[in-house]
């Protein structure tokens, strides 16, 4: 008696269309680097919402997707993902970054209130973020 084929195929039958993350205008998902990646509303198991680009053609993406798809794209060896935005979180290497330090950054911009007035300079101050990674890549975000 030999053994039952490997066919146990989930109930996919109410899920929505999983549809791959793909570049219709190259034609091929060889390109593609996942830009962010956040939770459905309203929240559906194992889909998510991805933004991706094609860096050969420039277009951006966005759709829902399932973890599965994203995946397949983020695990590719090759193309160097760069920074990832993943609910609120930012990944680098495929870890999350971690708060090094935080600033208060004075930014100076000359502003003419009207024409023919002259530039005045104005300050503004704004909370900033400095956030690691492992391999020491660094970045700074508003807070
Ligand atoms: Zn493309
Ligand atoms: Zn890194």
């Amino acid at each position: 008696m030999p053994a039952q084929p490997a066919s146990r195929v989930p109930d996919e039958a109410h899920q929505p269309p999983d549809e791959p993350l793909w570049c219709s205008r190259c034609n091929t998902d060889q390109h593609l680097v996942v830009d962010s990646i956040q939770s459905h509303y309203p929240p559906m198991p194992n889909m998510v919402d991805v933004t991706y680009e094609c860096v050969a053609c420039k277009y951006s993406y966005e759709q829902l997707a399932s973890v599965h798809k994203v995946a397949v794209i983020l695990n590719r060896p090759g193309l160097q993902q760069g920074v990832l935005q993943f609910g609120g979180q930012y990944l680098h290497c495929g870890n999350p970054m971690k708060t090094r330090s935080c600033e208060l950054r004075r930014i100076q911009a000359p502003l003419a209130l009207g024409v023919g007035k002259p530039e005045q300079i104005y300050e503004v101050y704004i909370n900033t973020r400095i956030l690691g990674c492992t391999c020491g890549f660094r970045m700074e975000i508003p807070d």
